[in-house]
Order: structure tokens, then sequence, then C-alpha cells
């Protein structure tokens, strides 16, 4: 049976990217067949998965993943998404692919092993950097909208462009990006935020209007406005700077996310004040929970993932605040505090928001975030505010004061951690205690006997 590796296995190895863990194979014949064939003669015969819906089959060999399918040929009829597929020839089957870069094959056969069958000069357009269809993009990106994302997720991946008459079909065919399943959006999306400078891929989703319909929460940040001589930025442009600055310092794909939501609290709590100018105040409480809907309208994870962007996006404002001022010891405790072991992410986004083109500015907020920083980490050595447990606890104040479960309880335990906070006792048990002796007095209380 004759067969070729194609897509991005041969994409990947001509561009010298590293080799990808999972390789495809297309079979003139059944797919399922060949990966049983080929099982047999490895080592330890490895499990063939057999996905017969599909007519495809899977095994895992050493560290890779290699796929198997027989060559299709497809026809989209235009009153239904599903396609109608037949058995067919290579040549069948590359033409259905995607871009002319992913419907590259080398040839198994012993003949010619190793040929490259390239139909659509993907080569050329390796070296052009390029995304284009095989076929009329209109018609490619009507029959699977999702293709649309790929576009855009390659070219930010690979550094490529879109070939103009493809571009322009993603904004002719963006509505259909309606009916793609939000998993698979939102897996494209990451993959796009997961990229070395995101802003390639989100700026060509909002020209081509596709970030309107995924993202509205982003596009109508975009916009300057004026009043009485006064602009507030684009947040919109800003933020995507803010997105590339973050990613040159981590990988983390929710602190990523959190970079793109930073800002979605301006769009609601916008307001134009006569004597400060513009305002958008509580736009970081408003933009929290903006993050939940978003997520859930887009299925994806509510869980301690989405409730770190959230929080991120909550806490977005508060080393700025601190770091205008005389940095002290009180307001560092206190973020360290909130944030918890989220402080060091928080300070990289903080970080990465600096965008002012003010050269004076720009190293005076970084020059303040160093100061932050240091100071966090003198504060943690000294008072081990991260994950704060109070040094009495409840049990200790109900013994002593022979109180059962109430209010005072509460008011105590505040206070101990108010104390601490401020720096007005240290971290510590026996401060903590006669901080609590002298507080319970205060409020009528007696330390019970025994
Ligand atoms: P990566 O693995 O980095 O996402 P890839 O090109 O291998 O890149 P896959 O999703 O693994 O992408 O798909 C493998 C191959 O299948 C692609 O190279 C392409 O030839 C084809 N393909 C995948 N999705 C589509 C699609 N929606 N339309 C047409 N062809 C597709
Ligand atoms: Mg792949």
């Amino acid at each position: 049976m004759d067969s070729y590796v194609i897509g991005g296995f041969v994409r990947d190895y001509l561009l010298n990217r590293d080799i990808p863990k999972d390789i495809d194979i297309v079979a003139i014949g059944s797919g399922i067949e060949l990966a049983r064939k080929v099982s047999e003669k490895l080592q330890k015969k490895p499990k063939v998965q057999v996905f017969k819906n599909f007519g495809t089959a899977m095994l895992r060999w050493k560290d890779l993943e290699v796929e198997f399918v027989g060559a299709r040929k497809e026809s989209y009829r235009s009153d239904s998404r599903k396609p109608v597929v037949e058995n067919g020839t290579l040549k069948d089957d590359q033409d259905r692919r995607d871009f002319t870069i992913n419907a590259l094959a080398f040839s198994l056969q012993k003949e010619n092993f190793g040929d490259l069958l390239d139909p659509f000069d993907g080569v050329g357009d390796l070296k052009q950097k390029l995304i284009r269809t095989p076929l009329d993009p209109d018609i490619t990106y009507s029959d699977d909208p999702l293709r649309m994302l790929r576009a855009i997720r390659f070219a930010s991946q690979l550094h490529f462009k879109i070939f103009p008459e493809s571009l322009e079909a993603i904004s002719r065919n963006k509505d259909r990006i309606k009916i793609i399943s939000k998993e698979r959006v939102v897996d494209e999306l990451n993959k796009i935020l997961g990229s070395d400078k995101p802003s390639t891929g989100l700026s060509l989703l909002f020209r081509t209007g596709l970030l309107h319909i995924i993202l509205p929460e982003l596009t109508r940040l975009q916009g300057i406005e004026e009043k009485e001589g006064q602009k507030h930025k684009d947040n919109f442009w800003h933020t995507l700077e803010v997105v590339d600055n973050i990613s040159e310092h981590t990988d983390d794909l929710w602190l990523r996310w959190a970079a793109l939501l930073h800002d979605i609290g301006k769009a609601p709590t916008k307001r134009f004040d006569k004597k400060v100018g513009w305002t958008f105040h509580g736009h970081e409480f408003v933009g929290s929970k903006m993050v939940y809907k978003l997520f859930k309208r887009l299925r994806m994870p509510l869980n301690e993932k989405m409730k770190f962007v959230q929080k991120m996006v909550l806490m977005s404002s508060r080393p700025i605040v601190l770091a205008q001022d005389i940095v002290t010891d009180s307001a560092v405790r206190r973020l360290v505090f909130d944030a918890g072991d989220h402080v060091d992410d928080l300070m990289t986004l903080c970080e990465a928001d600096i965008t002012t083109k003010n050269p004076k500015k720009f190293r005076k907020y970084h020059h303040n975030f160093k100061i932050v920083r240091q100071k966090i980490v003198e504060v943690e050595e000294r008072d081990h505010i991260r994950n704060f447990q109070p040094p009495v606890s409840g049990e200790d104040i109900m013994k002593t004061f022979n109180l059962s479960p109430s209010r005072e309880i509460g008011i105590i335990k505040d206070a101990i951690k108010e104390a601490i906070l401020e720096g007005d006792i240290p971290n510590e048990y026996e401060a903590a205690r006669d901080f609590m002796l002298k507080k319970g007095k205060e409020l009528g209380l007696e330390p019970g006997k025994g």
C-alpha cells in the first residue's frame, strides 16, 4: 500500500523547526490496515487505537504519536456542513488540506523514498513565508471556517504573511466562524496567545473582523475619544502591547490571558469628568466579573485558572498605585497578603503594563517596580506574609477568654492581622498573644481560668 508523510511534520521539517512528535501518514487505501501492519513490524508491537467513525488509527511509538488515515476526496454541498467523503488519490487528499504549506508530502515508497510531493508550490510559500490556500480561498474558508483561525494562528506562530486574497476572503467569510464549536475556537486562540508575538495574530483577528465576533469585550476597547481637548489612550492597542511585553517574560498561558483581559472593564466604566478628565473607576472589579462571563461563554475552564485570571485583573492596578508613592513596608505587606503566591505574576503583569512612550516615565516606573520587588523579598523574609496563617488562632482566642463561637473572636482575629500588616506588631506568637489580651480587655473580656 502506498503511503506518505503529510502535513505539519513535513512543513516543520522543511522549516528546520523542532521536529514534531505527531506524525500524520496518509495511505492510499485503508489507514487502519496500514497502522496494523506497521505495528506488526515495530519492536513490542505497539497497540493500535482505531477511530472507526473517522476511518483513522493511531499508535504511539517511543515518544512519537503516529496517525494513519486513508486518502480521501471530499466534496461539500452548499446545504450541509458535513462533507461527502470518498476514497481518493494522494492529490485528492492534498486538495482538501487547508494551506499549501500543510499539503506537502514525503513519499514512503521504496522507489522514491523521501521524494517531496508538492502540487501547489508549498515550498515556494515556505520560502516566501506565505499562508495560501490550495484552492479558491472563499471555498476553502466557507467549507470549514475553522481554517480562518488556523491561517491567523500559523501566521502568528511561524511569522508568516497571509496571502492578500486569502486575507480578504477571511474578512468576507468571518461570520461563518459562528458555526465552529467554542472549544476549537479557544484552542486556536490559545495557540495565538502562545506564539512569540501574539499581537501578530490578534491584530489579524481584529483586521478581519473575527475578533469582534469572538472577543467583543476586547474590540470595544478600541478607539480614542476626545472631549474638551482631553484624550484617553487606545486601550485595545495598548492591550496588545502588554500581551507582547508579557510574552517576553512568561510562557504561562493564563498569565498571558490575564494580560489580554486586564483592561476589559474599561469600556463599561469609561466616564468623562470636567475636572479630572477621563476616568475608568472600578474597571478592575468590573473586569474581573467580565472574566467569568467570557470564560463561560467560550466554554473555558471555570476552575482555579479562571480564578487566577480574575485575581490578576482585579489586582492589576495595585502595584502601580503603590509605586507612585514612597513604597512603605505596610503597603508591600498588604500587597503580598492579598496576592499571596501570585504576587510575582502580578508584578510581571504590571511591568508589562508600562507602555508609555515617554522614556523618562518609562525608566521611572520600571525603577519603582524594582524597588517594590526588592521590598517584597525583604518583607517576606522578615514577616512571612505569603500564605498568611494567624500566629494566634481562633481556637486560642476562644480558650483564652472562655468564649463560645462569637463575633468577638472575628474582631480580635482581624485586629491582630491588621496590626501585623500595619507593622504595629511582628508576625510572632508572643507579640500577637499580648496584643490579643490587650484587645480583649478593650472589648470587656476577661481571660478565663484553666
Ligand atoms: P500543529 O500540529 O502545529 O497544530 P499541523 O499542521 O500538524 O500543525 P494539525 O491540526 O495537527 O496541524 O493537522 C495536521 C494536518 O491536517 C495539517 O497539516 C493539514 O494538512 C490538515 N488539516 C488539519 N486541520 C485541517 C482543516 N481544518 N482543514 C484542512 N486541513 C486540515
Ligand atoms: Mg500536527
